[in-house]
């Protein structure tokens, strides 16, 4: 049994807690409040095929250091989680590797909609969490654009009461636009990568959707209007969820000047205008979930000029952080970020609720720094800022990691 007492619940009331454990341990939770462990839906912990950027060893700690204990990976590895045979072998090294980093980290897989597999859909259904469709090409060959493809993967995944989550960019627009830019400015990647591809995108996967009567979740969510689109969907009673990212959140196109191709990602960075549109519909209930979208390249890889770049940056353990700090800027509630990255995810993922816990201390001031992180790539877009409001603590599966102790 973990005990852990003098420590705050959400609204400021003073308690002792109990969880479920092996060992026998008492934590003083003086100065700090207790949150239920955090879910991020959204990760590319890159096994297997390229654990130079990432493995579950380096991934695990990362996430347990941002107070995550559950996480649900994606399937553009190599070679691709596109059938149950492979789901189980990526389910082998993941355990491994979490054995190795002894963390017993909750996760989830995405299974990769591919339509040379479409039969892997019913196959696969108790061994993952949904079915990713990448209506957009991104990092790995995963790419879903034509409308026939879609529909049945739509109507079988939509069988197989599965969630389907869809990367929403229309391939055809970013090909065209492409085409168009010449020059390697990263700050084409916004222009190519535009707000209407993907709102094509989204209005097609909210009408498929509607078709087939499907839980539709739109990852990484980055405009104004496209939230405006899944405002309507909900309002007309299609199950659609949408999720944002911490960078859509945090960073914009003013942060090409310092940054260059390291904030190239997929939705890519867009105007003030919606980053703030974001922050306001955080509030209002439309964004269902914050995904990480931890996609770590090494920082070799991303100093690379734009066009050979790859896109996305990491993630996981910095979410929580710049949240918390978020919380004390009055820009959103603790109770708002605990529905964000736990309480929405169960609800649509239908998963059973654990007894998984994160202390945090809303007063620690600290910078994030590079040589903080536990993810591999080891940097950060946000290394430099100074942050009040840190996770120090993090219980999974009834295995404390204190993070106040010098390790
Ligand atoms: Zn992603």
């Amino acid at each position: 049994m973990i005990r852990i007492y003098n420590v705050q619940t959400i609204q400021g009331k003073t308690r002792a807690l109990n969880i479920a454990s092996q060992d026998e341990l008492e934590i003083n939770g003086e100065g700090l409040i207790a949150i239920p462990g955090l879910i991020d839906p959204h990760v590319h912990f890159r096994v297997p095929g390229m654990e130079h950027k990432e493995d579950w060893i380096t991934g695990a700690q990362a996430a347990i250091r941002g107070g995550i204990t559950t996480v649900f990976d994606m399937p553009n590895t190599i070679p691709p989680s596109t059938t149950l045979k492979r789901i189980r072998e990526k389910k082998i090294l993941i355990d491994q590797q979490l054995a190795m980093a002894k963390i017993p980290l909750r996760y989830g897989l995405y299974l990769g909609a591919d339509k040379n597999h479409f039969q892997e859909i019913a196959l696969a259904k108790e061994a993952v969490v949904g079915l990713k469709i990448f209506m957009g090409s991104s990092t790995g060959e995963l790419l879903m654009d034509d409308t026939k493809s879609l529909h049945t993967a739509f109507q079988l995944a939509t069988e197989s009461n599965l969630v389907i989550a869809v990367h929403a960019e229309d391939e055809k627009r970013i090909v065209q636009r492409k085409g168009k830019m010449e020059g390697n400015d990263p700050k084409f990647h916004s222009k190519i990568r535009d707000e209407k591809a993907a709102l094509i995108a989204v209005e097609k996967a909210i009408r498929l959707a509607k078709i087939y009567g499907s839980r539709l979740y739109i990852l990484h969510i980055s405009t104004k209007k496209e939230v405006e689109l899944i405002a309507t969907a909900k309002k007309e009673g299609i199950q659609v969820f949408a999720e944002t990212t911490p960078h859509h959140l945090f960073l914009s196109e003013k942060d090409y000047e310092k940054w260059g191709t390291k904030v190239q990602m997929n939705p890519p960075l867009r105007s003030e205008e919606n980053r703030l549109a974001l922050w306001k519909e955080l509030t209002n209930g439309t964004i269902d979930t914050i995904g990480s979208d931890h996609a770590p390249h090494t920082e070799e890889e991303k100093k690379l000029p734009y066009g050979t770049a790859p896109s996305g940056i990491p993630g996981v353990e910095t979410t929580l952080p710049l949240l918390l700090d978020a919380v004390n800027k009055k820009m959103v509630s603790l109770e708002q970020v605990v529905k964000l990255m736990r309480t929405n995810v169960e609800e649509i993922f239908h998963l059973t609720p654990n007894d998984d816990h994160v202390l945090i201390d809303m007063k620690k001031k600290q910078k994030i720094e590079n040589s903080h992180l536990k993810t591999k790539c080891r940097w950060s877009p946000y290394a430099g800022r100074e942050l009040q409001g840190w996770p120090v603590c993090t219980i999974v599966k009834g295995k404390v990691y204190d993070f106040r102790k010098p390790s």
